[in-house]
């Protein structure tokens, strides 16, 4: 299995850091965590067209988490040779989210099937909704679903993938809670979007600073990581942006708590397990 950070970056535009995106394959599946910024242009760098999309999972419906999901949308219709559905799955509120992208994206279908003889009908996104504690299938790949505390955005959700030995939980935007504890037991790895309260802190703005309270700190996810045991720890999503050269200060914040391979970076930062 093959984690790649596609997009490490928050809501804060940033030059080098996509929106928030993570890509996973292994047994020839390939998998699209949350639709962030500049997707399709770290998903193009990673070796992924759209049309070879399996799935997308949405941990919740943050913009930063789905603001390029329409682009995902129209290229893997436009690309795939022929009817293919693209099959999303993320938390209740998903459908209503992909009914306006699809409402925002009327007048384009009907240009481009006016204009393509081969190209009959729009865009097949098959939306399922998922409810903490389902578990589902994708290909050979087996997916569970845990409740993620990121009030008051509600509701919230984590996965965990497992694929032959291999399990990744992608744990989106939270504070520590019992539903990523028991996902996180004895994974192989676990990706959580992380800040720096004391970098947050600093900065002089009270919207800046509401962010404190719902997302994991990188030492909670350090904590996180250690109580359930898990084998590689990967952090993204970073706020406020992760400064060049500041990597292993990041790193040993979290070594404190986790004694296991940690890892981040840049856009495209990969790690197999
Ligand atoms: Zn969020
Ligand atoms: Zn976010």
């Amino acid at each position: 299995m093959k984690i790649t950070l596609l997009g490490t970056g928050s809501p804060i535009p940033h030059p080098a850091r996509a929106g928030a995106s993570t890509l996973v394959t292994a047994d020839g599946l390939t998998l699209l965590v949350d639709s962030g910024r500049g997707v399709l242009m770290r998903l193009t760098a990673a070796g992924v067209m759209p049309p070879m999309l399996d799935a997308v999972f949405l941990t919740h419906l943050h913009s930063d988490h789905i603001t390029d999901l329409n682009d995902v949308v129209t290229t893997h219709w436009i690309m795939s040779p022929g009817p293919r559905p693209l099959r999303v799955y993320g938390p209740p509120g998903t459908q209503e989210v992909v009914n306006g992208i699809m409402t925002m994206l009327a007048p384009d279908v009907r240009y481009r099937i006016d204009h393509h003889d081969d190209l009959t009908q729009g865009p097949d996104v098959q939306v399922t909704e998922v409810q903490a504690g389902e578990t589902f299938t994708v290909g050979s790949a087996t997916v569970r679903v845990a409740a993620t505390d990121h009030r008051p955005v509600e509701p919230t959700v984590a996965f965990r993938v497992e694929v032959g030995g291999a399990s990744v939980v992608l744990g989106g935007d939270g504070v520590p809670c019992a539903g990523l504890d028991e996902l996180c037991a004895g994974a192989t790895a676990y990706v959580q979007t992380v800040l720096r309260p004391e970098m947050v802190q600093a900065v002089p703005s009270q919207r800046f600073q509401d962010v404190l309270d719902y997302h994991s700190s990188v030492e909670d996810a350090a904590r996180t990581a250690a109580r359930g045991g898990v084998g590689t720890l990967v952090l993204t999503h970073y706020i406020p942006g992760l400064p060049p050269g500041q990597e292993d200060e990041w790193r040993s914040i979290a070594a404190a708590h986790f004694t296991g391979p940690i890892v981040l970076g840049d856009d495209l930062t990969a790690v197999e397990i």
